[in-house]
């Protein structure tokens, strides 16, 4: 029998905005990997009128009911009081958790006396199974009644997480009936609404296998998630969609479930031992750091160059000053020159260039907003890239730096260089 779980988050701080639900994230995503529907996520305030209000519905549409957060001893803490109500459970004392929780108080505060709001966490529904809290004070409680499973988890993400993991995962497991497995591919080089419209009858058309578009920062994802009995029937759900797909968009596919294209440049640069290296204006050294970001790019990565002004191209990277005037700093022949000079000054096999207008004005030439070449030098030659980015400054400069990374791994893969 297929199980449905619905989330209540209880916290007046999560509704202001001061935190974000990722413990809902957490519990989404575990969730799904058993194979149990998650329809609604619902937020509550400390009050115990709209959290009555939302297990009441949360109960006519879920046989299992997950909450996080007001397990504490604070005046605020009400998840226990509201639930053990809606499911005319009565509280009582349990001695067992009273005792981990002045162990747990005696370990963290030798010198301070436990206050006698920290006895109210043991205050558990009669009959109730409880999740011992290896990792905080309060414990986590769950209990069937009227056909619905309730599982009361502590807010802090630390602890929820654990608690989930060791504790409710081997509850849940039992219920199991299957698994969702996904899997996304990432696409750089097409707009969200062309992929889009693309796919739009064959996504309306699947059941399982799902698919379903996500844009990103320039880029694409697809994500394909099947439900099937185990995870090896679930990739051969998803395996002829995933090749499907590929064939449909061929090298726009940069990987699939891969971190970033940075990421995909580096593993390729490391499989093919070469070493990259930058000439960077309007990205003032974005390439360079989303590089630097990965762990371990020393290997391949050599340093870079922000000439930002006309006159470092041409000191520091050797531009022929001739070419800077006829061109212009934005320009093919610029970009092209300027990856060379990289390759040659840091002593890289490869080198990104970037030259472009990131706003919010038109460069001196004329040249407009979002105009920016992308060069790549090689053993083999040198590619630039010219694109039209209408956006703000810091998605022009993001994309263009993502161009980069597109570039080697399209050159490294063997693919067109367009
Ligand atoms: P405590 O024993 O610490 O009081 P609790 O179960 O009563 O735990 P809350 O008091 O509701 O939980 O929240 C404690 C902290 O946990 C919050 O200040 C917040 O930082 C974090 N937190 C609570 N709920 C969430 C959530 N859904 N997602 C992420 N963080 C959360």
């Amino acid at each position: 029998m297929s199980h449905t779980a619905e989330l209540i988050a209880v916290g007046t701080e999560l509704l202001l905005g001061n935190i974000a639900n990722t413990d809902a994230q957490m519990l989404s995503q575990g969730l799904s990997a058993l194979g149990i529907n998650v329809y609604y996520h619902t937020v509550v305030g400390d009050n115990p009128e709209r959290l009555r209000a939302a297990v009441e519905l949360a109960r006519t549409r879920a046989d299992i009911i997950l909450t996080t957060g007001g397990l504490g001893p604070t005046c605020d803490d009400l998840t226990k009081t509201v639930l053990a109500q809606c499911f005319g459970k009565k509280l009582v004392f349990h001695a067992p958790s009273a005792q981990r929780i002045e162990a747990y108080f005696q370990n963290l505060h030798p010198d301070r006396p436990m206050t006698d709001n920290n006895y109210q966490q043991a205050m558990l529904p009669e009959g109730c199974t409880v999740l011992d809290n290896d990792w905080g004070t309060a414990p986590g409680v769950a209990f069937e009644a009227d056909g619905v499973r309730v599982i009361m988890l502590p807010g802090p993400p630390r602890e929820c997480k654990a608690m989930f993991t060791h504790r409710v995962l081997p509850y849940l497991r039992e219920l199991a009936d299957g698994v969702i497995v996904s899997r996304t591919l990432k696409l750089f080089g097409i707009g969200e609404s062309a992929m889009e419209a693309q796919l739009r009858e064959k996504m309306n058309a699947m059941t399982n296998p799902t698919l379903a578009p996500y844009a990103k920062e320039g880029e694409c994802e697809l994500r394909i998630t099947a439900k099937a009995a185990d995870e090896g029937a679930a990739h051969a759900l998803i395996d002829p969609v995933e090749a499907d797909l590929r064939a449909h968009f061929g090298p726009l596919v940069y990987g699939v479930d891969v971190p970033s294209l940075e990421a995909v440049a580096f593993a390729l640069l490391k499989e093919k031992g070469l070493t990259l290296g930058t000439a960077e204006s309007c990205t003032g050294g974005l390439v360079a750091k989303r590089m630097t970001d990965l762990a371990g790019v020393s290997l391949v990565f050599r340093g870079g160059v922000v000439s930002y002004v006309t006159e470092v191209k041409h000191t520091v990277l050797g531009v022929d000053q001739d070419l800077l005037d006829r061109y212009g700093a934005v320009s093919q022949p610029v970009a092209q020159a300027m990856a060379q000079g990289a390759r040659r000054v840091l002593g890289c096999d490869l080198a990104i260039s970037t030259t472009g207008v990131a706003g919010p004005d038109p460069d001196e030439r004329g040249n407009p907003v979002g105009l920016v070449f992308i060069g790549l030098a090689t053993p083999e030659g040198t590619w630039v890239r010219q694109v039209h980015l209408s956006m703000g400054r810091e998605r022009i400069r993001h994309i263009a730096a993502s161009h980069g990374f597109d570039l080697v791994r399209r050159y490294l893969s063997g693919l067109e260089m367009k």
